[in-house]
Formats: structure tokens, sequence, C-alpha cells
């Protein structure tokens, strides 16, 4: 009898958590029963969802999750600040389920992925929109925390994305994902930039999955901008790359650079805000522009896609865009990137804005 190898590992490990199914198609919904036969889940389910969302899909998913054996309840919740996952957090300890269902746009997805995580128990993400990558990441945001970007949760075990469901979603969400996605492009920049400057650690692998999601999204423009259901399979497909790039890197770091800090910024500067891969978008041209890079490129997809490319567009004023370039460094003082290198001043932020055309 062979005894067993045992593997002693370096106290400098790489931690990565990736998601175990991945399933991307029209219909797909249809496939739960299967995906929870093959995961081995038993027991007490929580499908967490909005009233809408449950009302069109999660009562769909609780069906489905019955039939497949599980014992499922639901939860609806409005909102995802720090005192609506409390009491999500309070339900769960109640209620005990074994597996958290996930089933709506963004919101929902991070309330179950950080609800899920604090109690040890796996999370699966069925998205009913595509408006960013969080549908597949281990990050989630908390809205009024003092940190207005997402933090570190847990990757979901299995992501079930029927463009069915998604293609029914108002337009506007996926304009927004493919911003969230083109968004990459500087993403990948500063994080190159703080590698080779401040010597931070950075991961070719999740770089290049970053970096290919945003160039097929580029790529796939047309098909996209056609609503046709195989554009929504590549913008599916990329936003859940992104997700597993950052599961990769550990970090937001490929996924997330000075334009999110924009974005974040421009959350603060004017609270009626565009939505979160539409300001990225923006931000993208314009730190795309101080990489010294082709931010034409990005602003010509965008238009392509019949994204948000001035302030005007956005819903918000000239100034608010150059006050919240100026700003963007501070949100994460940590998080080098080109907008800490330049320092730029008002005057700075000003001249870029118009150079890029995003103000008149
Ligand atoms: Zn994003």
């Amino acid at each position: 009898m062979s005894l067993p190898t045992v593997v002693h590992l370096s106290l400098s490990y790489h931690y990565m958590q990736l998601p175990r199914e991945v399933i991307v198609g029209k219909g797909t919904l249809e496939r739960i029963p299967e995906v929870v036969t093959r995961l081995e889940l038993r027991g007490k389910a929580l499908v967490l969802s909005d009233e809408q969302c449950y009302g069109l899909v999660g009562k769909r998913v609780s069906g489905l999750l019955e039939k497949a054996g599980l014992i499922p309840d639901f939860l609806l919740v409005k909102s995802m600040t720090v005192d609506d996952l409390i009491l999500v957090e309070k339900a769960l300890k109640e209620k005990k389920p074994r597996v958290v269902f996930g089933v709506g746009g963004g919101t929902i997805i991070d309330a179950a992925k950080l609800s899920s995580a604090s109690q040890n128990i796996p999370f699966i993400s069925i998205p009913t929109t595509v408006s960013h990558d969080g549908i597949a990441s281990p990050l989630a945001s908390i809205k009024g925390s003092e940190k207005p970007y997402s933090v570190l949760a847990q990757a979901p075990l299995s992501i079930i994305a029927d463009t069915e469901v998604i293609s029914q979603a108002p337009w506007r969400f996926v304009i927004s994902g493919c911003g969230d996605v083109i968004s990459k492009f500087t993403a990948v920049r500063d994080w190159r930039l703080a590698h080779l400057e401040k010597g931070e650690y950075y991961g070719g692998y999740a770089a290049s999955l970053a970096l290919m999601s945003a160039k097929l999204v580029t790529e796939n423009a047309d098909l996209i901008a056609n609503k046709q259901d195989e554009g929504l399979r590549v913008l599916l497909e990329a936003l859940i790359s992104c997700g597993v790039a950052m599961s990769i890197a550990g970090s937001s770091r490929p996924c997330s650079g000075s334009e999110h800090l924009f974005g974040h910024a421009l959350d603060l500067v004017n609270h009626h805000h565009a939505m979160h891969g539409e300001q990225c978008g923006v931000g993208s041209i314009l730190t795309s522009f101080l990489h010294g890079s082709n931010w034409q490129k990005i602003k010509a997809t965008l238009q392509k896609l019949g994204a948000p490319t001035t302030a005007h567009e956005l819903g918000v004023k000239d100034m608010d865009v150059v006050k919240a370039l100026q700003v963007a460094a501070q949100i994460r003082p940590e998080r080098y990137t080109i907008l800490h290198k330049l320092n730029l001043g008002f005057d700075a932020c000003e001249t870029v804005a118009r150079a890029t055309g995003i103000i008149d």
C-alpha cells in the first residue's frame, strides 16, 4: 500500500476561487435541476431577489429547485446598504439555507455574494441583467459604506445566464455592461504602470483575460448593437471572463483602474449619475488619453454601441466631469494609476475633458 503524498504549501501562496459551472445561452434556466444534481446540492436553498425579478424569474427558479429535490425559500430585498446586508445576514442565520441563489441585477447578486460569504455557504449567480462584471466576480459593493468601490467576498459556485431572460431588460443595461468591459483597456494599463513604477504584483494571465474581453466586445460591437442573441452571448462571456480574471488576480486590479475611480468619483460629485458601465466607459476615454493610448478607438466603439461619450449624454454637468477627474485619485490613494502619477489640477482636467470631446 502506498502512502498518500503530503503536499507542503508555501506560506506565500496565491489563492484563486473560480466558478465551477458556467452556463450561458437561450433557455438555460431549464438547466438548473441538472446543475443542482451535478453539484450535489441538497436541503434548504434560498432564492434572493427583488420583487420584480422574483415575479419574472425567481418564482420559476424556485419551482425548478423544488423539481431538483431542494427545499426552496425566498427573500426579497430592495437595495444594498449596510443595513440591508445586516438584515439579509440575519435572515440567512434564521433560515439556514445550504446554498443561496441570487436572481436579479447587480444589487441582488452583490447581496447574495456578500451575505453567503459571511455565512460560509456557496452562492449561485442567476443574472437578469448584464450591466456590469459583478455577475461573475468575487467582489461586491455596498451602498453607503465608507468604501465606494467593491470589496472581496466570494466567487459564485455557478453562473447560469439565460439570454432569453436578460434580453427582456432595458437595452441600457447592455450598453452599461459593454462600457464596463471596454474600460479594461485602461484598467490593465494602470495595473502595468503600478507594477513597473511601484513594484505591485502583476498577473499576466489575469491581465490578458481582461484585455481579451475588451478586445472581443470591441470587435463584436456591431453584432452587439444589432441586438442579436449572439451579441448578447459575446458580452456575457466577456463579463464572466472579467469576473474570472478578478478571481485569478485575487483583486479587482485587472478590471478596475483610473476609469473606475473616475466613475466612483462621479457618483460622489453628482448623485443623479448614470449607470456604472456608462461612467467607466467615459472614464476610459479620459484616462486612455492620459496614458497616451488609442482613446479615439474606445470612443468610437462606445458610440457604435450607442453608449454615452459626453457629459451631456451621461446626464451630468460639464464641470461635474472635470471635478470627478480631479478628485478620482483620492477615492483610493493606495491604488496607483495614471491619475496618481500625473496628479492633475482642475485646469489640466478641464483641458483633457475638452480634448477628448467629453465636454464642449
Ligand atoms: Zn466595473
